[in-house]
């Protein structure tokens, strides 16, 4: 484990060791466990989760989705890799990952449903159907998950259990027409955030534009997923424009369109794999028109579920 000041420089190390997350000390705790003073003494064994990304963190295990404060971390990541050190670590984060609106918030008195609850709503239909229904799952497993052959980005096999299990994380719903983070960090996913937002690599256009860019510039961004991400961290927009562009709120958000593109979306976070590569793998189309994995999705799996074989859309 190495630490860095905030322009990469190395101040200390520890071999054997990796840092996980940065106390607001200016330590941090190792993916050993063991914590660390701003010096690189060992202080104690934290048990602290691991981090996953901005503002959210989980252990392995069961049921243990934990939400950190952001404000307690020094890991805005923005501070982590030293892009950006005017800002605070919240004050970056914000814009970033500015959360779809839910009437679950009290504390923003809106009113039901907003496009967050629409969006959830989707999603518990989608996993509860999963969850109990034989014939649902067993045309997800054959008409999706089994066409995988590489599995998920970790290389284990993509099931109806693990794409459960995979959801049951807590997706995180973000406001596309609001995030000013660079686009290439949902393209390059989560894995190593400094190390991508340090070398930016790929097409240098892709660091230049935001999500916002390209949510509000594209009348058929539904939404853009961290490719992969854990949890599921998807950015979207709230607007419906039909047939089918945007979360959908028919039937309280429970729809074709929405659990289809939620669907969609959870297999790049879960996977890794661009559109092409779904397209490909799924045997459709390969075309920049992504909007035929929803299609594929609702005809070969959706069309098996309860809430649309009971004559939902
Ligand atoms: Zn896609």
């Amino acid at each position: 484990m190495i630490r860095f000041t905030q322009s990469g420089n190395t101040i200390w190390s520890v071999p054997g060791d990796s840092p996980k997350i940065a106390t607001a000390d200016g330590g941090v705790i190792g993916s050993s466990g063991i914590t660390y003073d701003n010096q690189g003494r060992a202080t104690g064994l934290g048990g602290q989760p691991t981090e996953s990304w901005i503002g959210n963190g989980y252990t392995d295990g069961p049921i243990d989705q934990v939400v950190f404060t952001p404000a307690n971390l020094a890991t805005g990541f923005a501070t982590l890799a030293g892009t950006n050190p005017s800002s605070t670590p919240v004050a970056t984060l914000q814009p970033w990952v500015p959360p779809l609106a839910t009437c679950a918030d009290k504390t923003l008195n809106l009113q039901c449903p907003q496009a967050g609850d629409l969006i959830w709503n989707a999603y518990q239909d989608l996993s509860r159907q999963l969850a109990s229904d034989e014939k649902c799952s067993g045309a997800a497993l054959a008409k999706v998950f089994t066409k995988f052959p590489n599995g998920d980005a970790n290389g284990y096999p993509i099931t109806t259990a693990s794409f459960l299990s995979y959801i049951s994380r807590g997706p995180r719903f973000y406001n596309g027409t609001k995030s000013t983070m660079p686009y290439g960090l949902a393209l390059y996913g989560e894995g190593s955030l400094s190390f991508n937002l340090k070398n930016r690599k790929g097409n240098p256009g892709n660091w230049q534009v935001t999500i916002k860019d390209i949510v509000n510039g594209s009348s058929q961004t539904t939404a853009i997923t961290v490719t992969p991400s854990y949890p599921l961290k998807t950015f979207w927009q709230p607007t419906f424009t039909p047939p089918d562009t945007g979360i959908d709120p028919s039937d309280n958000g429970v729809n074709f369109n929405n659990e289809s593109d939620f669907f969609h979306e959870t297999l790049h976070g879960m996977t890794g794999l661009y559109d092409k590569d779904i397209q490909r793998t799924l045997g459709i189309k390969v075309s920049d028109d992504t909007s035929n994995i929803s299609s594929y999705i609702q005809l070969n799996v959706l069309s098996q579920c309860p809430t649309f074989k009971r004559g939902g859309k």
